[in-house]
């Protein structure tokens, strides 16, 4: 037996050792299990035991490692070097890795003993039912039930209903749930008390049809040939496919025949979606052809309900497909072989606020590979790291690109905002154009989707007499006015502030909103046209996930007439009654200073423009610009990614931006900026040191305070052929040395690698 362990704590900090005890204790401590520990002096965590060795480490005191919190680990050795490669990949530790990837519920912390049991996770327990071993032979139950019949039916008609019952929904025991029985409570325990039954309180499972086949949409000969194209690249070894479909081409129906393919022989599946496109739809399309054996994971639901699906996977069979966002990734599939992520060029896909600051398409490749298993990735507008991978050969790639039945593409319209403005043809925010188009689409009994990515009803305030603006205390930046709630409000940290009525500075009473939200054009298109039913959809109508699903629902069933919303319209819905969509302002999407902005502006305007006449109806989608010149419009009026795509690699080829390199971000943070700079100014030397030409920075990055802190940022550029690890251990050394030195102590420094 070993004596020590090392263990993982959910804290930034490297593993500690521990001691483990001997005897019963001590005994059948594993790798991977989760054990109560105290750490510091008052507190009880719940760590992992990550090593078994015999070292003894150099410190006095060795305490020993508390009580083993599960039967069996909550780790395999797979999801083991997954959370490595993560905490090496990303710069972070293993603590942070497990902070992210359990659910709260099952590690418990604490205070005292007490407190920690009493956060302890207790699974809901279930009520089966069983015929008692005598009754198990039918010939005797026949007997007895015969002899009874007519002083006790009710109880004859209760056992029969036991006997009789659907072998396909018993449990693995062989038991019915208890709430699958038609029966009250007095019935079946005056049954039990007479000695016909037995009832067992268990863990709820789930019942398993074992010899179930799935029934799947037949596929077109298009999406056949996509399928052939992935086993081929299953076949050649290739890791990862990449499937180019536009919307509406069907991508949904072959990844079900691929998931069908999966789980017809055991194996698991993960089908990864961007948080906010996992819907109600999505998960109820899963159910209509897996049922039971779809799982849905995301941040929406309680800890309880995902520490319960943690756990009851970690006794599974295989057959499982969970339908889920990124943290779904750090779920125990033990028998994983196909990963699907849909939508993968998603920015959602990344966390970049806390560490571990990972990229989920990344890591869902990494993870399929560590189980044998294959990597689909899905997108109408593929990121171009992925699509340079399918250039350069590394990635098995197909393309789909007509509809699916007699949907037709949309029409797409550009709509020039200066030229309407000249001859007289723009009404608020609304080009005539669009305006025809709504009121036709309304008299057809059509439906119509606005949208504009800001949310409130306009960014900022202004004194028209001289200029002041009203900005946040905290952060660089204006306050939004929010009109029903009254108030301004900072998108950054939440502070709040009464609307002002007069400008400070000078007094004037003349203090208007500039720009627009979606609260506004909400307000706008409903004076323009006042029969219609406007909602709105954005993180302020979509604060609970009824609120959200409600808005949808009643725009689904055509409730709604035109449905005002951010990014949030954008992603995954299938209506079959949008004939127009409009873009409000291509403008604000086109100039962002970041080197990805042409390939977000294009990716988030087809995405939109995707929504319109998805079945019969043909569709028409206008976006409304200041610049229909620009080459970014163009590629989405044309529908033409791979323009976009060539001319976007050959920029970043000549400026060696990914995917011709990687990036490392350095954000640097602290309350005096003085200090803040000379910090940034030493870091970036030492740097430059080590990595020379590879270096940017500091630069203030666009906002450049938050919360009270200011920000500035320095980045590292590695190119393809040289080692991001080395890079990586070279960073490490510097800023091991850096934050060694005590003047710049206080500094927080968060990396992100592969920054977007
Ligand atoms: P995508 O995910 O590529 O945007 P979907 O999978 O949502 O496309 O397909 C668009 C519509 O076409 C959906 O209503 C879907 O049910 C239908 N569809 C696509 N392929 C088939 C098929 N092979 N059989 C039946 N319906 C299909
Ligand atoms: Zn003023
Ligand atoms: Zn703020």
């Amino acid at each position: 037996m070993s004596r020590f362990a090392d263990i993982v704590l959910p804290l930034a900090q490297p593993t500690y050792c521990f001691s483990v005890p001997e005897g019963a204790e001590g005994e059948g401590v594993r790798v991977g299990d989760a054990v109560a520990v105290q750490f510091g002096p008052r507190n009880i965590y719940t760590g992992i035991v990550w090593r078994l060795h015999d070292e003894r480490p150099a410190v006095k005191r060795i305490k020993p490692i508390g009580r083993r919190l599960y039967d069996r680990p909550l780790l395999d050795e797979k999801q083991m070097r997954l959370w490595e490669w993560m905490a090496d990949y990303y710069m972070c530790t293993l603590g942070e890795v497990m902070r992210m990837a359990l659910p709260s519920l099952i590690k418990p912390q604490g205070t005292s003993a007490e407190e920690f049991s009493e956060e302890m996770f207790h699974p809901r327990t279930e009520a089966y039912v069983a015929l008692a071993e005598a009754w198990q032979d039918g010939e005797a139950l026949q007997v007895e039930l015969d002899r009874i019949r007519r002083r006790a039916p009710r109880r004859v008609e209760l056992l029969e209903q036991i006997a009789a019952f659907d072998k396909a929904k018993l449990n693995a025991a062989g038991e019915i749930p208890r709430r699958l029985l038609e029966c009250d409570s007095s019935q079946l325990s005056a049954l039990r008390k007479a000695g016909y039954v037995v009832v067992n309180q268990r863990e709820r499972t789930i019942e398993r049809n074992e010899n179930i086949s799935f029934i799947t949409p037949l596929l077109t000969p298009a999406q056949q040939r996509v399928v052939a194209d992935i086993h081929t690249s299953q076949r050649e070894g290739k890791a990862v496919h990449l499937l180019r479909g536009i919307t509406g081409s069907g991508k949904t129906e072959i990844y079900m025949s691929l998931i069908a393919e999966v789980l017809a022989r055991g194996g698991d599946v993960l089908l990864l979606v961007p948080e906010i496109a996992l819907t109600a739809q999505l998960i109820e399309r899963m159910e209509r052809i897996f049922g039971s054996r779809v799982t849905a994971y995301h941040s929406k639901l309680t800890s309880l309900r995902r520490t319960e699906t943690y756990l009851r996977l970690l006794h599974s069979e295989g057959g499982e497909l969970v339908v889920g966002a990124r943290s779904a990734l750090f779920l125990p599939l033990r028998h994983l072989q196909l990963v699907v992520v849909d939508e993968e060029h998603d920015q959602s896909y990344k966390q970049s606020d806390t560490a571990p600051r990972y990229q989920g398409r990344d890591t869902a490749i990494v993870l399929a590979s560590l189980y044998g298993g294959h990597t689909v990735l899905g997108s109408a507008t593929p990121a171009l790291e992925s699509y340079a991978n399918a250039q350069w050969g590394k990635y098995g790639y197909s393309e789909l690109l007509e509809r699916y039945g007699e949907a037709t593409p949309p029409r797409i319209i550009i709509s020039d905002t200066m030229r309407s403005v000249k001859r007289g043809e723009r009404r608020t925010h609304f080009n005539q154009v669009l305006l025809n188009a709504i009121g036709e689409a309304l008299e057809r009994g059509e439906q119509t989707m606005l949208f504009q990515n800001r949310r409130g009803f306009s960014p900022f305030v202004q004194c028209s007499s001289c200029g002041w603006t009203l900005r946040c205390p905290h952060c660089n930046v204006t306050l939004t006015l929010h009109r029903s709630a009254d108030r301004m409000e900072c998108h950054y940290c939440g502070y709040t502030a009464p609307v002002p009525r007069a400008c400070p500075q000078c007094n004037t009473v003349d203090v208007k909103p500039m720009g627009f939200g979606t609260e506004k054009v909400e307000e706008a298109i409903a004076e323009l046209f006042p029969t219609a039913r406007v909602a709105r959809l954005d993180r302020d109508t979509s604060t609970s996930e009824s609120a959200y699903n409600r808005i949808i629902g009643s725009f689904q069933s055509g409730q709604t007439d035109i449905l005002v919303g951010t990014q949030m319209i954008t992603k995954g819905f299938d209506f079959g009654k949008v004939s127009v969509v409009g873009v409000l302002n291509a403008d604000n999407l086109l100039n962002s200073p970041d080197f990805r902005s042409s390939e977000r502006a294009f990716q988030l305007m087809t995405q939109v423009a995707g929504r319109a006449g998805r079945r019969d109806s043909e569709g028409v989608v206008i976006i409304q610009t200041s610049e229909p010149d620009n080459p970014v419009i163009g590629w989405v009026a044309r529908g033409d990614y791979e323009a976009m795509a060539r001319c976007e690699l050959a920029d970043r080829h000549a400026f060696c931006y990914p995917p011709y390199s990687r990036l490392l971000q350095l954000t640097l943070r602290e309350e005096n900026p003085t200090l803040l700079r000379q910090g940034a100014l030493a870091l970036a030397d030492r740097l430059r040191e080590k990595f020379g030409r590879r270096v940017a920075g500091p630069v203030a990055p666009p906002i450049d305070k938050i919360r009270g802190q200011y920000l500035v940022r320095l980045m590292l550029k590695i190119e393809n052929g040289s080692s991001l690890s080395r890079a990586r251990t070279l960073l490490r050394e510097v800023l091991a040395t850096f934050h060694a030195e005590s003047e710049f102590k206080t500094i927080n420094i968060a990396i992100d690698v592969d920054a977007q």
